[in-house]
């Protein structure tokens, strides 16, 4: 079998044939070349408008990468014809194997980008014998051409979450679908300020945001200025998530701040290495974790007084009327006011501040679950630490869309795997 026999079966374009197959003499890596002709008395196609047109002139002959094969680079060689449109003037032809001025052709974009969901980009950019470059500009394809030809429609339930991004205080918006029946990332931003999220709502559209029933987020200020403007109608849930994220950042401060006083005044440092002793879930604590716990318990440590007071707030999740939901946050918020521990306090003040908000939760909590942003959150970090070589902000978007973003692709893009 000839290897034009095989390209016919995998990509075969209309109006044009392939021609001699050959090796590349004295390239580093093994090479095959394979010509591609227009077939004969086709008339080739303004690149502009799309019609047929009549020829002008020929160019010299260009390479595009194809995918490799069996450990070698393919290459199609072609001398694109230019046209003389009417409406366009004087054009290159459209070439049906690439797009734009590209010189990768739209199979090896996919498949390469579809590698770059499985593996980072350096893996990729390694297996497959290409540059980093190529492989984030496959990407960056993809992803275009997939925001381009997503679906918006039906969106009733979205999640506002930010990351800190590049270790320090820079942070991304992510906006998320998070209903049931779709769950995916929409849209990213860079910080988190009220533009940031003014921005999301102007590109999601006016009439769609309107049509949002629930809006979950934390209680970070700009968002939820925001949210309130432009999605006014949705019933607005600070989640779960977050909220025991914020308790969590309490504890850690007190701890901290505990320690070094224990420290400085000679103290058995029993504080130590207890950090994720005191984060953790109670029920997810190991079997040796749980006797550290119980000894620690028995100190009278503002640690544990803060440990404690989060485990009770777990309760507050478990409630299904608003209204005793209401009630078990304000003797909460009441008795952690009285504990004389600032990093809680404030936060219990934060908590009362956003009660109505709160409450939201168990107006809509049967109509999406909260866990979304929660495991997005994850990811969302994960990819970007991948990532860490990005170092600009749009590499980064381009890798979030990619992984999280459930995008469509063309048919033909499946064709290769
Ligand atoms: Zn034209």
């Amino acid at each position: 079998m000839q290897i034009k026999t095989i390209l016919n079966r995998v990509q075969k374009f209309k109006s044009f044939v392939y021609g001699a197959v050959r090796w590349v003499e004295g390239a580093s890596v093994p090479t095959l070349e394979v010509e591609i002709q227009p077939r004969s008395n086709s008339r080739p196609v303004c690149s502009g408008c799309g019609c047929k047109r009549p020829g002008y002139d020929t160019l010299p002959e260009r390479r595009f990468e194809f995918i490799p094969m069996w450990g070698s680079k393919v290459f199609f060689v072609y001398a694109p014809r230019r046209v003389g449109c009417p409406d366009c003037g004087i054009r290159v032809e459209r070439m049906p194997w690439v797009a734009g001025k590209h010189r990768l052709t739209e199979a090896y974009a996919w498949f390469l980008a579809d590698w770059a969901k499985r593996l980072s980009w350096k893996e990729v950019a390694e297996a497959f014998r290409t540059t980093w470059d190529h492989v984030f500009c496959s990407v960056e394809r993809a992803v275009s051409w997939g925001r381009e030809h997503q679906d918006l429609s039906g969106v009733k339930a979205i999640g506002v979450d930010e990351i800190a991004w590049q270790r320090g205080h820079r942070y991304l918006t992510l906006v998320y679908q998070i209903d049931g029946h779709c769950k995916r990332l929409l849209w990213v931003g860079e910080k988190r300020t009220v533009k940031t999220l003014l921005r999301f709502f102007r590109w999601f559209g006016k009439e769609r945001s309107q049509e949002l029933k629930f809006v979950c987020s934390d209680m970070w200020k700009a968002y939820l200025k925001v949210i309130a403007k432009k999605a006014g109608s949705a019933v607005h849930v600070l989640d779960r998530f977050h909220i025991m994220a914020h308790l969590g950042k309490a504890i850690d401060e007190v701890r901290a701040q505990e320690a070094k006083e224990m420290k400085a005044k000679g103290y058995e440092p029993v504080l130590t290495k207890t950090r994720w002793l005191l984060l953790k879930l109670r029920e997810n604590l190991t079997g040796k974790q749980e006797v550290k716990l119980s000894e620690l318990l028995q100190y009278n440590l503002k640690s544990i007084r803060a440990y404690l007071l989060k485990e009770e707030f777990q309760l507050f999740w478990q409630y299904t009327s608003p209204y005793w939901a209401g009630v078990f946050l304000d003797k909460w918020c009441t008795k952690t006011m009285r504990s004389k521990i600032e990093p809680m306090k404030k936060k219990a003040k934060m908590l009362r501040r956003h009660r109505p908000l709160l409450l939201n939760w168990f107006r809509a909590k049967k109509q999406f679950s909260s866990g979304v942003v929660e495991g997005f959150n994850t990811k969302a970090k994960l990819t970007t630490r991948k990532a860490y070589g990005f170092k600009t902000y749009r590499a980064a978007e381009v890798a979030l869309y990619h992984a999280l973003g459930a995008l469509p692709v063309p048919d033909t893009a499946h064709k290769f795997f």
